[in-house]
């Protein structure tokens, strides 16, 4: 007889995981649990690419082309490495040389020991307050971000943005 009932395997979120545990002791939902949906990581930027620990970064407002402009978020996010390879997993033992990520994102501030933004899901709980707070703070790329399929070099130039702040 086949057996119908149902297993969560996902782990659970545990209390004020964020503050409790080093990032790399988090398991797998904590870990995802952390990113707030922003979209920041996925605009291409100038930086240099021989010192990625310093935080000496231009954001431009084109997105990587698996990104919805409209949503923020990513088209195929489970197979996105099929269509853009070197799209990075972040982890923790990468988080040394991410220092260009945007000042709010949870992974860069856990990891500078500060604390989660005060609008983060995990402090509100509650994803209608986050996403006001979010865009009363003017973080997120949803609906101010176009493609990079088809943008030249030169207009790439013009690009550059001083709403993501790293
Ligand atoms: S910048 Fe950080 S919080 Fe925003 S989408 Fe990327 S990983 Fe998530
Ligand atoms: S593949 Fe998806 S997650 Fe990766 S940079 Fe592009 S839009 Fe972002």
């Amino acid at each position: 007889m086949t057996n119908t009932t149902s297993v969560n395997l996902k782990p659970a979120l545990r209390p004020q995981f964020w503050s409790r545990f080093k990032l790399s002791e988090l398991n797998h939902s904590e870990w995802e649990a952390l990113c707030d949906g922003c979209g920041c990581c996925c605009l291409i930027k100038y930086m240099d690419d021989d010192d990625s620990e310093v935080e000496d970064v231009e954001y431009t407002d084109v997105a990587c082309k698996l990104m919805d402009c409209a949503t923020g978020y990513c088209q195929h996010y489970d197979v996105r490495q099929h269509y853009v390879p070197d799209c990075i997993q972040l982890t923790p033992d990468k988080l040394p040389s991410m220092m260009w990520l945007p000042a709010h994102c949870a992974y860069k501030r856990l990891y500078k020991g500060q604390s989660l933004p005060s609008w983060h899901l995990l402090l509100t709980e509650d994803a209608v307050l986050t996403q006001q707070q979010m865009r009363a703070a003017n973080i997120g790329v949803a609906g101010r971000c176009i493609s990079e399929t088809g943008i030249t070099d030169e207009e790439m130039e013009t690009r550059v943005v001083n709403w993501v702040t790293p």
